[in-house]
């Protein structure tokens, strides 16, 4: 059962937001491209977990610290032993030589059995320090269809994509029954979850750079049509309710700058002034608390 669902990354959803308001550039373009697929492969390790007949508690996408040292676990489930996933959705053709692995055309990624080890041990010296001595047994699942290794190690904890099926099979034979001690164990774990990563890397971006208008939610080409009610992409003619287009592009806005006031001025201008300001007025009303004061008008 999933216990702590995974949700996008904030890099991620900037990423998005950014990539169609902005040209990224080629290194901002690889790490979007990179969270993005590493994003997908954790989903698509989800797809197995979500379907375990496994009486256990799935803790997905934990960033915890022990001492000083703060790990990730992209996945975590608690049974009767604790299993933790590194989850990798490399594809293509990789090789594995001296402990490192290397794609074929000999560039070295980060060998994820070292990430691998280093979380089990750091969340082992977590699990003491509250004086938990359940066992851990951890894994690193190449989740890509696509993906083969060559010169793979027979003697690492690695699950390939084509094991996937089997090894589930076997952990849901594994007896396991949830009780009291492990859901407690598991709220712990969540409630030391850290939200800010020192690991992520925001885009810089600023506001006077960034493209405005409502984005199609079909193609994500920019709309230049209203009709009535409704915002009409041309490219796809996918037809959107103007509220909800709105409402969506104020929500890009509050992820893009969470520090600034929504105004109708703010939002008519960051909608590329597409959408009349009293319209824009009514639909942020109806939707956000309005703040007024002498000195400001805005909505929350
Ligand atoms: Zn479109």
């Amino acid at each position: 059962m999933e216990y702590k669902a995974r949700t996008v990354p904030l890099e991620l959803q900037l990423f998005e937001v950014l990539h169609m308001r902005t040209d990224l550039g080629e290194k901002e373009m690889q790490n979007y491209f990179n969270l993005k697929k590493g994003y997908e492969g954790e989903l698509r390790f989800d797809s197995f977990t979500n379907e375990l007949t496994l009486d256990c508690l799935i803790l997905n996408d934990l960033l915890l610290k022990a001492g000083n040292n703060t790990f990730q676990i992209d996945t975590l489930l608690i049974a009767d032993t604790i299993y933790i996933y590194e989850v990798k959705n490399f594809e293509g053709d990789f090789y594995y030589k001296d402990d490192r692995l290397l794609s074929q055309s000999n560039y070295e990624v980060s060998n994820p059995l070292t990430q691998l080890s280093r979380a089990e041990s750091l969340l082992r010296q977590l699990l003491q320090s509250i004086g938990i001595t359940t066992s851990i047994n951890s894994s690193v699942v190449f989740v890509n269809p696509a993906f083969t290794l060559y010169q793979a190690p027979i003697d690492k904890p690695i699950i390939y994509p084509t094991q996937l099926n089997r090894y589930m099979k076997q952990l849901n034979s594994v007896p396991s029954r949830i009780g009291k001690k492990h859901k407690a164990l598991a709220d712990k774990l969540i409630s030391m979850h850290l939200t800010e990563s020192p690991y992520q890397q925001l885009p810089e971006y600023e506001y006077g750079e960034l493209r405005k208008g409502v984005v199609c939610r079909g193609c994500g080409a920019f709309i230049d049509t209203v009709v009535g009610l409704y915002c009409i992409c041309r490219r796809c003619e996918t037809k959107e309710a103007i509220r909800e287009a709105i409402l969506r592009t104020v929500q890009e806005f509050k992820l893009l700058f969470p520090n600034e006031l929504i105004t109708t001025s703010a939002i008519y201008d960051w909608c590329g002034q597409l959408i009349q300001k009293q319209r824009i007025k009514r639909i942020l009303e109806r939707h956000f608390k309005h703040i007024s004061n002498n000195r400001w008008s805005y909505f929350e």
